[in-house]
């Protein structure tokens, strides 16, 4: 199948230029395993993308955590996909749990979102996850197949889409996700994209698991069959992120 381990980092809100050129002297410093290996991206807040990617070692990526659902213009505060595409920024978070709940962005708002960066010739880092009370009845694949469905009807290709399972619960908690909770949700997700995306756009799109990923619990996460990667939060901030790229091996 090949698909390649892909770990991204998911630095939110944080930082200021010192931290920031700090994390970077500590990615460009380690050793991990080959690009063939690992697709490692970090996701600086917008305002230091061009600082992240100009000291960046080239074998790293970057992605911005978010962008606007259309062409630029008057939309005060946005940022525009061409915007990012002109700054060579390769990949784009979308749909992450924080703005689906902190700012109401419904399914077919993130849906229109990843259509129209994809049109602009972004890559996607498409989030998907439950939120405890959903979990807890049972309503669990039900809410992840109508997000991923969302997105699955505005696009005519996987091709740049890595499908991030991130349960609401385990996002910053310290609640990780068991290796089984996150094998059972991600092959939900493989069958979902078989019976409505196709064969070949299940067996080829990369499905990453975020929430709470450490240095300690990543390894055995690695392991579960249909686990192709992390989006990790917190711990992208700190040194511990090498392991996780690590535990693509
Ligand atoms: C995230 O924000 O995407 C995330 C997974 O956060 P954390 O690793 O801190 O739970």
């Amino acid at each position: 199948m090949g698909r390649k381990f892909f770990v991204g980092g998911n630095w939110k809100c944080n930082g200021t230029v010192e931290e920031v050129k700090k994390i970077v002297t500590v990615l460009n410093e380690a050793e991990v395993p080959s690009e063939d290996i690992v697709e490692v991206v970090v996701s600086p807040p917008f305002v230091f993308l061009p600082l992240v990617k100009s000291l960046l070692r080239s074998d790293f990526q970057v992605a911005a955590q978010n962008c606007w659902i259309r062409k630029g213009g008057a939309f005060t505060g946005e940022i525009s996909a061409e915007m990012l595409v002109n700054l060579g920024i390769p990949w784009v978070i979308l749909g992450h749990s924080e703005r689906r709940s902190l700012l109401a962005e419904s399914n077919e708002f993130v849906g229109d979102k990843v259509a129209y960066a994809l049109s602009q010739g972004l890559k996607v880092i498409a989030c998907v996850g439950e939120t405890l009370e959903q979990r807890e009845s049972g309503s669990t694949m039900a809410v992840v197949a109508a997000q991923t469905k969302a997105i699955a009807e505005k696009v005519s290709s996987w091709d740049n889409i890595v499908l991030a399972y991130e349960p609401v619960w385990a996002i910053g908690t310290g609640k990780v996700a068991t290796p089984a909770q996150a094998q059972e949700v991600h092959c939900e997700l493989r069958k979902w994209l078989h019976d409505n995306a196709g064969d070949e756009v299940a067996a080829s799109t990369r499905i990453i698991y975020g929430g709470s990923v450490n240095g300690a619990n990543c390894k055995e996460l690695a392991t579960q069959l249909d686990v192709d990667g992390f989006l990790v939060g917190g711990a992208s901030l700190k040194p511990e992120f090498i392991d996780i790229i690590k535990s693509a091996t």
